[in-house]
């Protein structure tokens, strides 16, 4: 290896970034922590949490930041196909939905104050420096004053989400794609009254005005007194909501009377943002010199809510393969193998769910069983909220063989 400024570069300051940063840190090891945005700054995501980010949170030291910011304790998951109180996991039982611009900024200050941790903001990653056949360094550019700058490190972490930078330069094959399936919009609402106890709700139904079989809202009550509103239609029906979002997106809320009956009180305060390029897919972890995290490494459509969680378990992942590497109970190959390995299994139960791939593969009728089921039994709903949580693994409820359990039909049939 030639010049080494830092023992990993990690590109991207958010949730995934500022994660794998202090994750490292723990470990004794530095850190330069990049992002283009500088904070505090909003981006593109609704940002409702559960307890496995909460653990993670406490691990790194930012649990009670973040706790002290003023959001109401979600206790139930009251989603079209489930209804459940939050599991307790490591002493927890309650969601979170804080704005990324506090949320991110907590952790980003977090990290900037551990002595391992360089950060700098406004820095845009613009190559990847690659010497002997491995990615050795990044080139970047800071925005204001226009100047440019080099740094090498053991390892260049690509946090930089679902557009990846680093995963486009690094040549990062793509696996186990699902087309695009909604699109999401959201704002912020005042006045909108919590339900008792509070909880994440979302309700579907068609919205035949746009020709969509299928619309949902959702309603997540946030920090700063405000609440977060969000509506999703099919991505067939995308072309023709973006056509007038306002519209679309209120007649859409009042299409669905149980969320109206609530939102309806509320006053608009801020912006309707929202897209519908949402890919689904898995990057390969890592290559020479390289590895990826958070949405870099693995996007989904985000009606199921994985995306920070995913992130930070995923950090944690990371650290402890590059851990292994640095301390020489592995080799590069075998550490960012195990990786991937770790990494893929973690995440491939609620991959599958939410992109539909787990209903395709125990068909229609075994899957509507499974439904009816966790309406009839709150064991097995319970079971449906602790796998999206983390509470248990998502292997032991979104897997073909568990439904077909669920349903008491033998695994292997
Ligand atoms: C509409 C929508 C709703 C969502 N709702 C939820 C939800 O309720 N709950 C949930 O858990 N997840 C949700 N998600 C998913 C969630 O937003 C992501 O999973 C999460 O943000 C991933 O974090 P990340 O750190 O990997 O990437 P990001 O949050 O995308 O951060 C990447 C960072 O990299 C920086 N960057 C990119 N390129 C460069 C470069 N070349 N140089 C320097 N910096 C660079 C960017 O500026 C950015 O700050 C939602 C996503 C969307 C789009």
């Amino acid at each position: 290896m030639g010049r080494v400024d830092f023992d990993a570069i990690v590109v991207g300051a958010r949730v995934a970034g500022a994660a794998t940063a202090l994750y490292l840190a723990r470990r004794g090891y530095s850190v330069l922590l990049l992002d283009r945005d500088r904070f505090p700054s909003p981006t593109l995501s609704t940002h409702l949490f559960f307890t496995d980010t909460l653990d993670a949170l406490r691990e790194l030291g930012a649990l009670e930041r973040v706790l002290a910011v003023d959001a109401p304790r979600l206790r139930w998951l009251r989603f079209p196909y489930v209804a459940a109180p939050f599991p307790e996991y490591g002493g927890l039982d309650f969601a979170l939905c804080v704005r990324r611009e506090v949320f991110d900024t907590i952790l980003l200050q977090h990290a900037a104050a551990q002595p391992e941790i360089t950060v700098q903001t406004g820095t845009e990653v613009t190559g990847l420096i690659r010497e002997d056949g491995r990615v050795a360094g990044v080139r970047y550019r800071a925005r204001r004053g226009k100047t440019e700058g080099e740094a090498h490190a053991r390892i260049v972490i690509g946090a930089d989400g679902r557009h990846s930078f680093v995963a486009r330069a690094a040549g990062a094959a793509e696996y186990d794609l699902v087309a695009p399936l909604f699109a999401w919009y959201y704002a912020y609402l005042l006045d909108v009254p919590l339900d008792d106890p509070p909880s994440a709700a979302a309700f579907s139904g068609p919205f035949p005005e746009l020709g969509a079989e299928y619309a949902a809202a959702f309603i997540f009550p946030a920090d700063s007194g405000l609440t977060l509103v969000g509506f999703g239609v099919e991505h067939a029906a995308f072309a023709r909501f973006r056509r007038n979002v306002r519209t679309n997106f209120f007649a859409g809320l009042r299409s669905l009377p149980e969320a109206w009956e609530r939102v309806g009180q509320g006053r608009l305060a801020s912006r309707i943002l929202g897209t519908g390029q949402l890919p689904n897919l898995f990057r390969t972890a890592w290559g020479p010199g390289w590895a990826l995290v958070g949405d870099a490494g693995c996007h989904k459509d985000p009606h199921t809510a994985q995306g920070m969680g995913d992130a930070v378990r995923s950090a944690r992942l990371l650290a402890a393969a590059l851990d292994c590497w640095w301390r020489g109970e592995a080799s590069e190959v075998e550490a960012l193998a195990w990786y991937q390995r770790e990494r893929d299994a973690d995440l491939r139960p609620m991959y599958d769910f939410t992109t539909f791939r787990l209903q395709a593969q125990v068909g229609e009728e075994i899957w509507e069983r499974f439904n009816q089921l966790t309406w009839e039994d709150p064991n097995l709903a319970s079971r449906r909220v602790a796998a999206m949580t983390h509470a248990v693994h998502p292997a032991e409820v979104y897997t073909p063989d568990a439904v077909r359990r669920a349903v008491g039909m033998p695994s292997a049939l």
